[in-house]
């Protein structure tokens, strides 16, 4: 296996700054100092800058006086401050040390902001063109954007919440506790056999003749390493062992962790064997590299942005095709 970067939605840069989300004129604060920024999401889209001169595609931040027409009362969460500059000229239009937030607004407040549709632009387009900075700037905001917008009532007793902590909290307004932000882990795993071979699955969702490495969500009172071998058991009939942790990523679609394990085919089980459950998996397959690289494109393999494709591509030792559009959504 080859030494890999980052799983590519891994790549935040950014100081949290977990302090500053105790003050209560947070808001106050950030809003009064003209060197703030603020980036905007609308469902599941942010606004993007504009393109002039071949620069890089980067987020488009606003001071917060451009939102306050309108603006005032979007959701909003204080993201961080930034510790690198977008890496391009044309949007280090601000220091190191620039405090970050995210507005979600509504569709009236996003056609005020900026009417052209095409600036509007989802985290799994975006983020291949987008700098480290800008990339995870996006991806904590989408997270929150999206617990956010579904959180506004009290999980135990239906009473609404306010939006504390700079937004990093809710508070129940009858119970007075505390709501935090939820994550959700899901393991991803990538399974060989003694061969070193691997085994891909194709999921019932998906077009004919995709494949990915399978999945699952953990379910609660379960460890990691007993989901993976769960996960594998239910959707492949095999037993694996040798479970091994390769590294994660944030998928805000909605709430989700990914983390990516690798784990062998135990050795008094068949490969042969693997048996797809026919409901979330209806193929199953094993492939050499080389069988990989001769199927391609017609098995059609997951995304550029995946932690699926980041750990193919870490067994397969080095970069696989593209795989074309339709197989990204
Ligand atoms: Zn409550």
């Amino acid at each position: 296996m080859r030494e890999s970067t980052a799983p590519p939605l891994a790549r935040a840069a950014l100081d949290r700054d977990g302090e500053a989300r105790a003050r209560d004129d947070f808001h106050a604060v950030f809003d009064a100092d003209p060197g703030s920024r603020v980036i905007v999401v609308h469902r599941g889209r942010a606004l993007l800058s504009e393109q002039v001169d071949g620069s890089l595609p980067a987020l488009e931040f606003l001071a917060p006086g451009e939102l306050s027409r309108g603006g005032t009362d979007a959701l909003r969460c204080y993201l961080g401050r930034t510790i690198t500059t977008g890496g391009d000229a044309a949007s280090d239009r601000f220091p190191v040390g620039t405090p970050i937030e995210v507005r979600v607004v509504d569709e009236e407040a996003a056609q005020r902001i900026e009417p052209e549709q095409a600036r509007w632009v989802g985290l799994r387009a975006a983020v291949p063109l987008l700098g480290d900075r800008d990339a995870g700037l996006f991806t904590e905001a989408l997270a929150m954007a999206n617990w956010l917008e579904t959180s506004a009532f009290c999980p135990r007793c239906g009473s609404s919440t306010t939006v504390v902590q700079a937004g990093w909290a809710r508070r129940c307004e009858r119970e007075g506790t505390l709501l935090f932000p939820r994550t959700d882990p899901a393991v991803i795993v990538l399974v060989t056999d003694d061969d070193d071979r691997l085994l891909l699955g194709s999921n019932a969702l998906w077009e004919q003749h995709r494949f990915s490495l399978l999945a699952g969500f953990v379910e609660p009172g379960e460890s990691l390493e007993a989901a993976v071998v769960r996960e594998i058991g239910e959707e492949a009939g095999l037993v694996v062992d040798r479970v091994e942790y390769a590294g994660s990523q944030p998928w805000p679609f909605p709430a989700s962790l990914m983390l990516g394990f690798t784990a062998r085919v135990s050795s008094g089980t068949a490969p042969a064997s693997a048996t797809p459950d026919g409901v979330e998996i209806l193929e199953l397959r094993w492939f050499t590299r080389a069988e990989l690289a001769a199927a391609l494109p017609e098995v059609g393999l997951p995304g550029g942005i995946s932690i699926a494709r980041w750990l193919l591509e870490r067994w397969y030792g080095g970069p696989l095709p593209e795989p074309d559009v339709r197989a990204t959504r």
